[in-house]
């Protein structure tokens, strides 16, 4: 594997981390005081930076309008702009929307393309993904209590949904719901593509994490559909097929989270960094003890890992794709979620009670980000693909 990386790609990594140190950086205080909604006209701006600068949606082919970088470019990329809970956002591949993205330009019709993907990949509208149920397991998404009843002119939806990720400004959601109750354990959900302004669509709540965000900021909806109608050609893809793509979607995804992670930590490095060399403890700084350059030692050491890790397993989707590469994706999904986690961690004793505060991104980072144990499938799980694919020899 070939670890250089080409002079004009060195050029874009250097202008991504231009952009996001002029435009992105400073936004940060007032996410925090004021929250999402209110920065909409500056993040508007800064995504016109970056398109200018020929970077928006990267992770996307050019007909779609996007950058067209490789899943390795894409890596290197997020981990720049993985730096700031808003830089995915204004270089337009921010989850679930990349994520909706892919199925619509994979399963989507011509109509569904032209009235939901368009708006969606020139990033005029947002969109949600509801796939998990209070009432249910997400980490077994073939048992669903949401369905979807076909009537002679459309379908009629019921259910309850939360984690949709995005917020109560989302244009649409793509929904994952049961048609086929008598079906196969794999084949009984289709998915839906359903307009938020539909009638019997209820936003029940922005989810607040440990507290932080919740209404007015990035957020989590818990959503429900009381009979909510939508034409015939609102099923997205087959009809059963709403696992198949679920899973489809969570490839991608997976490996996208982990490149994203790989910024955080490498900006929580800084942070400690920084912090370690200027905290003055009366008789030196907090960098001449030697915990202190143990943590940063640490943290180096496994970032690096964590980030050649993840190009690896990006090498091996461009190669052979993401079924093939389903053992390596699982491993790197717990693995940089947990260093990630442990880097914010040292960051923030590093910082004491600063660190606790919204003065730097630290705080963000670790309520928003403690999900990454959890979402896009447990720890656990990801530990039991591991662990079962390499058992499989040794038991037969
Ligand atoms: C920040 C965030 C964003 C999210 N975004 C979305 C979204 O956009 N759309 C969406 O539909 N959902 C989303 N989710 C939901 C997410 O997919 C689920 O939380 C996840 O699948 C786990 O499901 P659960 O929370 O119901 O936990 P459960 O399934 O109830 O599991 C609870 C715990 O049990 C353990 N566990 C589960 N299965 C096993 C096993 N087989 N072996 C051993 N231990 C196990 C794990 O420790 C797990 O954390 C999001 C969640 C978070 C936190």
């Amino acid at each position: 594997m070939d670890f250089s990386i080409p002079g004009p790609f060195q050029q874009k990594l250097a202008s991504c981390r231009t952009l996001l140190d002029e435009h992105v950086l400073p936004l940060e205080p007032r996410l925090f005081s004021e929250g999402y909604f209110k920065l909409q006209p500056a993040l508007d701006k800064a995504r016109d930076a970056v398109r200018v600068a020929g970077l928006y949606g990267p992770v996307f082919p050019p007909e779609l309008g996007g950058a067209g970088l490789s899943l390795k470019e894409l890596g290197l990329l997020s981990k720049v702009m993985g730096r700031s809970p808003l830089g995915h956002y204004v270089f337009g591949c921010q989850a679930p929307d990349a994520g909706n993205i892919e199925v619509l330009h994979e399963h989507g019709t011509d109509a569904q393309k032209e009235q939901y993907l368009a708006p969606l990949v020139r990033g005029d509208i947002r969109s949600c993904f509801c796939m998990t149920e209070p009432d249910n397991a997400g980490s077994n998404p073939t048992v669903l209590s949401t369905t979807a009843d076909e009537t002679d002119d459309g379908w009629v939806l019921n259910g309850h949904k939360w984690f949709s990720t995005a917020h109560d400004g989302s244009r649409f959601a793509i929904v994952m719901a049961v048609t086929e109750p008598e079906g196969p354990r794999h084949g009984r959900a289709s998915m839906f593509i359903v307009p938020t302004d539909a009638d019997g669509f209820e936003h029940v709540r922005n989810i607040p994490l440990f507290g932080h965000g919740g209404e007015g900021f990035f957020s989590h909806s818990e959503v429900k559909f009381h009979d909510v109608k939508v034409p015939k050609d609102a099923l997205l893809g087959p009809r059963g097929a709403g696992f198949l793509i679920a899973q489809q979607r969570l490839g991608p995804g997976r490996i996208h989270h982990c490149m994203r992670w790989l910024g955080i930590a490498e900006r929580a490095l800084d942070l400690m960094i920084e912090r370690a060399a200027t905290r003055s403890l009366g008789d030196g700084v907090l960098a001449d003890k030697q915990q202190v350059q143990m943590w940063i030692a640490e943290s180096k050491a496994e970032i690096d890992a964590a980030t050649w890790s993840v190009l690896a397993a990006a090498d091996k989707v461009e190669r052979e794709g993401f079924r093939a590469a389903r053992v390596e994706i699982s491993a790197i999904k717990y693995l940089v979620a947990n260093i990630m986690l442990g880097v914010v961690d040292r960051a923030v004793q590093v910082q004491g009670a600063r660190g606790l505060t919204d003065d730097t991104v630290l705080a963000f980072f670790y309520a928003h980000e403690r999900g990454a144990r959890i979402y896009d499938g447990p720890d656990e799980v990801h530990k039991l693909v591991v662990a079962k694919s390499l058992l499989k020899g040794a038991r037969a």
